[in-house]
C-alpha cells in the first residue's frame, strides 16, 4: 500500500445548513478535484449517516481509491466512525484524513462565507497533502491478563476488589498492615449516624470469602513492570507477624495482572504541635472518637472542650483536608449529647462542611457549641499554665480581644497526609504525585480515576482526603474503569505513537528529559549513530503520541507515526495566506 501511487478520494459533506449554508461546498469540491493525487471528488449530504457512508464505501471500490479525505466535522467525534468505514472497505484506517470544515470554517466564519470557503479550501489542500504521504499503520494486539492488582486493603481497596471480582475477574489484594480495613478500623460513627464498623465487617467477610480475591496482608509491592494488559508485579510479605510489619527478608511472589488500582489511603498526621504527644489532654480527632466510643464516662465529667481546626504541618503545602470540619461537628455534637452542660468551643479558620453536611454545623450551633474564628495573624496559642491547667489563648474577633480558655480536653483537627510509603510506591509504579503528596490523576475532569500511565487507576484517600461514601464511590468508579480493560477480548497498541530510528540517535537524552510521561529510555544493548553504545527506545504500549519528543529530538531520530515531519512540514502554506 505504501508503494502504491496515491489515489485520493475527497468527500465534501454539506451537512446542510450547518456547513453548506456558509461554505460553498460545490466550489470546494471543484477546488479539490485539481489537487495533486486526487482522482475522485464527491459532495454528500450527510457523510456520517448510513447513506453517506455507503456512498463513500461504494466510491472507494468503484474508483480504486487508496487514500480518503473527508471534509466534514471534528475528527474527535467522527474519526473512529470513518476509520471503521475504511476497514470495511479494505483500507488501513490510517489512510484516512479529516478536514474539519464545520468547527474550523463554517462555525467561526458564519458571517463571512467567502472567508469560510477560502479557509475550507486550505484545510482540504493540507489534508490531501497529508493523505498522499500517509502510510498504513498496524497496531500490536494483546489479550489482557484478566487479573487486577489492588494495592491497599481499606474501604476503597476492598470495594474496588469486590466490584472487579463480582464481575468475574481475579483480584490480588495487597495490604501492608496485618489486617484489612485501614482507617475504617478507627471510625466508630459518622455524622449521619451510621455505624461504619458494620460496613467494615461486611466488606472484610465478603473479601476474605470471595473465591476470586487473593488477599496478601503484611505485604508490599516492591516492583511493577510491563504495560496495560500485561503488568508483572513483585510482592514481598513480611516474614514475622506483628503490628508493624518488617519486610526485610520477606518472601517475594510475582503476580501477572492486566490493571493496577492504587488504594493506599491516607492517615492523620500526628506531629509535634500544640503539645500533642506531650500532654495527654491534647488529642487528635481520632483519639477523641475513641474516647467517646469506648470511655464515654470520661466525657460526662468534662467541663470544657476546645477544638482547633486546620492545624498546620510546619513547612508543608497548605491544603484543606475536607473531612475534619464534619468530624469536629460529629464529635462536638456527641459530647453535647453525652454531657449537655459541657462548654464546647471550636476555633476555626473556615468551616467546610460539604454539601448537606452543613446541617451538622447548624445543629452544632443550635446545641450551644461556640464557634470562634481565627486568622493568620491570630493563631491560637496552647500552653500549660503555672497551675498545671491546659491554657488556650485565642483572639475573639467580635470582642476584639484575647480570650483565655482552660479546657479539660483539646482536640486537634490534624491534616490528612498520604500513607507512609506513597513516594516509594509512586517511584515503583512510575506515576506522579500532586504537590500535596497524594497520587495525581491524569486529568481532573476527563480522567479523574486514571493515572497518566495506561492501566493504572486510583481511588479513595490515596487521591485526596475523602469521606467514606466518597471512597466507596471512587472505588466503584476505578473498578469500572479497570473493567473496561479486563473485559476487552484484545487490546490494541501503537497507532499514532513515536518511533525512534536508532541509527540516527546520538543518545543525548533530550527525549528522556522532555517526555511528560517518562517513556523514552536509553537501551544500552542497542546501537546508536556511528555504532555508539546505547540508543533511545520508546515502548509503543506506553507512548501517548503527544509528539513532544519528536519535536525536540535534535537528531531528528524520532518520528510520530502518521504525523511524520514531511506530512507536517512538507506542505507549503496556501498562497492566500502568504500572498
Ligand atoms: S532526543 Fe533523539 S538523539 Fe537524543 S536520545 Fe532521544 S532519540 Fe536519541
Ligand atoms: S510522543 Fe509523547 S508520550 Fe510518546 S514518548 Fe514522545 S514525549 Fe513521550
Amino acid at each position: 500500500m505504501a508503494e502504491e501511487k496515491p489515489r485520493v478520494g475527497v468527500f465534501v459533506c454539506r451537512c446542510y445548513p450547518t456547513i453548506a449554508a456558509v461554505v460553498d461546498t460545490d466550489a470546494l469540491a471543484d477546488f479539490a478535484a485539481d489537487l495533486p493525487g486526487v482522482v475522485h471528488v464527491e459532495t454528500t449530504d450527510y457523510a456520517c449517516l448510513d447513506e453517506g457512508r455507503e456512498q463513500i464505501q461504494r466510491a472507494i471500490g468503484e474508483h480504486g481509491l487508496n487514500r480518503v479525505v473527508v471534509a466534514a466535522c471534528s475528527h474527535r467525534t467522527h474519526e473512529s466512525l470513518f476509520q471503521r468505514l475504511m476497514r470495511q472497505a479494505g483500507l488501513n484506517p490510517y489512510l484516512l484524513e479529516m478536514a474539519n470544515i464545520r468547527e474550523h470554517c463554517a462555525w467561526p466564519h458564519v458571517n463571512d462565507p467567502t472567508g469560510a470557503t477560502r479557509a475550507a479550501k486550505e484545510l482540504v489542500r493540507l489534508a490531501v497533502g497529508r493523505a498522499r504521504l500517509a502510510e498504513p499503520v498496524h497496531k500490536q494486539i494483546l489479550e489482557p491478563v484478566r487479573r487486577a492488582l489492588v494495592i491497599g486493603g481499606g474501604v476503597s481497596g476492598m470495594t474496588a476488589a469486590l466490584n472487579i471480582a463480582d464481575a468475574g475477574y481475579d483480584v490480588t489484594l495487597v495490604e501492608r498492615e496485618p489486617g484489612l480495613g485501614g482507617n475504617l478500623q478507627h471510625v466508630y460513627y459518622v455524622a449521619e449516624g451510621d455505624n461504619p464498623q458494620r460496613l467494615l465487617r461486611d466488606l472484610t467477610n465478603r473479601v476474605m470469602g470471595h473465591r476470586r480475591i487473593g488477599v496478601l496482608t503484611r505485604s508490599e509491592v516492591i516492583a511493577h513492570e510491563g504495560h496495560v494488559g500485561a503488568f508483572r508485579s513483585t510482592i514481598r510479605t513480611a516474614p514475622t507477624p506483628g503490628p508493624s510489619p518488617d519486610f526485610r527478608g520477606g518472601e517475594a511472589v510475582e503476580v501477572e495482572h492486566g490493571v493496577t488500582i492504587i488504594a493506599t489511603g491516607g492517615r492523620e498526621w500526628r506531629g509535634d504541635v500544640y503539645l500533642l504527644g506531650g500532654d495527654e489532654r491534647v488529642l487528635t480527632s481520632l483519639d477523641l472518637e475513641e474516647i467517646i466510643t469506648h470511655r464515654p464516662e470520661q466525657i460526662v465529667g468534662l467541663k470544657e472542650v476546645v477544638f482547633i481546626q486546620c492545624v498546620r504541618r510546619p513547612g508543608a503545602v497548605e491544603y484543606c483536608s475536607r473531612i475534619c470540619c464534619t468530624n469536629t461537628m460529629k464529635n462536638a455534637i456527641r459530647i453535647k449529647l453525652l454531657n449537655p452542660g459541657c462548654q464546647v468551643i471550636v476555633l476555626y479558620r473556615d468551616i467546610i462542611t460539604y454539601g448537606f453536611r452543613e446541617r451538622f454545623y447548624t445543629d452544632a450551633r443550635e446545641r450551644g457549641i461556640i464557634f470562634v474564628r481565627y486568622d493568620e495573624a491570630h493563631m491560637p496559642q496552647v500552653q500549660v499554665d503555672s497551675d498545671g491547667r491546659l491554657e488556650v489563648v485565642a483572639w475573639e474577633p467580635s470582642l476584639r480581644q484575647e480570650i483565655v480558655l482552660h479546657p479539660d480536653l483539646l482536640s486537634l483537627s490534624m491534616p490528612l497526609e498520604p500513607s507512609p510509603g506513597t513516594e516509594r510506591l509512586a517511584r515503583i509504579l512510575d506515576v506522579p504525585l500532586s504537590s500535596e503528596g497524594f497520587f495525581m490523576e491524569a486529568h481532573l475532569k476527563m480522567r479523574p480515576m486514571d493515572m497518566a500511565r495506561e492501566g493504572i487507576f486510583l481511588c479513595g484517600m490515596a487521591h485526596y482526603p475523602r469521606f467514606i461514601e466518597e471512597c466507596i464511590a471512587s472505588a466503584q468508579a476505578a473498578a469500572g474503569r479497570a473493567l473496561t480493560i479486563l473485559s476487552q477480548p484484545r487490546l490494541y497498541f501503537g497507532g499514532s505513537v513515536s518511533v525512534v530510528d536508532q541509527s540516527k540517535c546520538v543518545g543525548c537524552l533530550t527525549c528522556v528529559r522532555v517526555c511528560p510521561f517518562g517513556i523514552p529510555r536509553i537501551q544500552y544493548s542497542d546501537t546508536g549513530v556511528g555504532g555508539i553504545n546505547g540508543a533511545a527506545y520508546i515502548d509503543a504500549a506506553f507512548c501517548t503520541g503527544c509528539g513532544t519528543c519528536s519535536a525536540e529530538c535534535p537528531a531528528k531520530a524520532i518520528q510520530l507515526v502518521a504525523y511524520r515531519d514531511e506530512q507536517i512540514m512538507g506542505m507549503p502554506l496556501g498562497s492566500w495566506v502568504t500572498g
